[in-house]
């Protein structure tokens, strides 16, 4: 499926080529034109209707680069984006594009003191081994600072609903962006498709997009966390898994337009699709660098809702991923047919 090619693409802020020639080649027999621009995004354009509608989804993914190599031949890395220090020390990542394995290391355990068993590692002190003893092993491998690494986790299916894979923050938005170019035309409509980079590190790639189109109305397509864990007040679940794809209140980037935002709700309420709104206020998307753009664009954020995100393996039900899909299709479908004018 879509969902598992894009998830096992790999893609750092910034180097985001691989999914960006994955998603050329899936919609090249959907779409009318397709571009790429300077900073990467990949923009598709189907139909050349009157109302210009933006549907946005960020291509890269959290991760690593190479900061240093040591005499001992280990990586020193560098984050990319947001990271959970506590669940990183033994997880198998790969090195570059071209996937050579490592591990994520630290001191051994038996080394440690009792304080410092009992605590988070701190991320400078854990290292990539790709099982090097020196410099100029790992420097023969075609190893240079700067280059990226991934999670190496490969997507595969825990039951019929539910995926595990990495990076659905945001390809599970891509993937919602794709499927509605590929099974819907909205005639009426010049519906634009940005497949955008650079979103982790600032929402980059979305402002560039946003200006240059600047479309009447824009929809964000994102992966979310889900939190409804043994623990959690469930006021502060974020979203949870199964209970529909997700429509953002307001977080710490954007307050959706109200406009687009009821209209979404009307439009899930009026054609029986399963929503839920994003509880918590945190976190940001594209939604913000978009909404800024301009004299101001109507824009509203729909997630994926995704256990354990910004992880090496995050979870979700494809019931939700389908959900948004039908929701941005419904909502398209108002646009198209003048009941909803932004
Ligand atoms: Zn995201």
């Amino acid at each position: 499926m879509l969902l598992e090619r894009l998830s096992n693409a790999c893609g750092i802020s910034g180097l985001e080529h691989e999914v960006r020639d994955l998603l050329k080649q899936e919609l090249a027999p959907y779409v009318d034109e397709m571009w790429t621009d300077a900073i990467g995004n990949l923009i598709v354009r189907k139909g050349s209707g009157p109302v210009k509608v933006m549907l946005d989804a960020h291509t890269d993914e959290v991760g690593y680069c190479v900061g240093s190599i040591t005499e001992e031949g280990y990586l020193r890395l560098k984050k990319i984006g947001g990271l959970d220090d506590r669940v990183l020390p033994g997880r198998q990542v790969w090195v570059t594009n071209r996937r050579i394995p490592a591990v994520l290391g630290a001191k051994a355990w038996h080394l440690c003191s009792a304080e410092e068993r009992g605590k988070v590692i701190p991320f400078d002190q854990m290292y990539a081994d790709m099982g090097c003893q020196s410099r100029k092993e790992v420097e023969e491998l075609g190893i240079e600072p700067g280059d990226p690494v991934y999670f190496a986790t490969t997507f595969e299916h825990f039951s019929e609903k539910v995926v595990k894979g990495k990076a659905f923050d945001d390809r599970a938005g891509c993937a919602v962006l794709a499927e509605v170019l590929m099974k819907h035309s909205h005639p009426g409509l010049t519906l634009y498709g940005a497949f955008v980079t650079q979103e982790e590190v600032g929402l980059r790639g979305a402002r560039i997009a946003a200006y240059n189109l600047n479309p009447d109305v824009a929809i964000a397509l994102e992966g979310t966390g889900s939190a409804n864990v043994a623990g959690v007040d469930p006021f502060d679940t974020i979203t949870n898994m199964g209970e529909g794809p997700a429509i953002s209140l307001m977080d710490n980037s954007a307050v959706p337009n109200l406009r687009v935002w009821e209209e979404l709700v009307r439009v899930a309420k009026a054609n029986g699709i399963k929503y839920q709104h994003r509880r918590i206020v945190g976190g940001g998307t594209d939604s913000g660098g978009i909404s800024l753009q301009r004299s101001g664009i109507p824009v509203c954020t729909v997630s994926t809702p995704c256990r354990y995100i910004h992880t090496h393996a995050a979870l979700l039900n494809l019931d939700d991923l389908y959900g948004a899909v039908n929701l941005v299709h419904h909502f398209l479908l108002s646009v198209e047919k003048g009941d909803f004018r932004p």
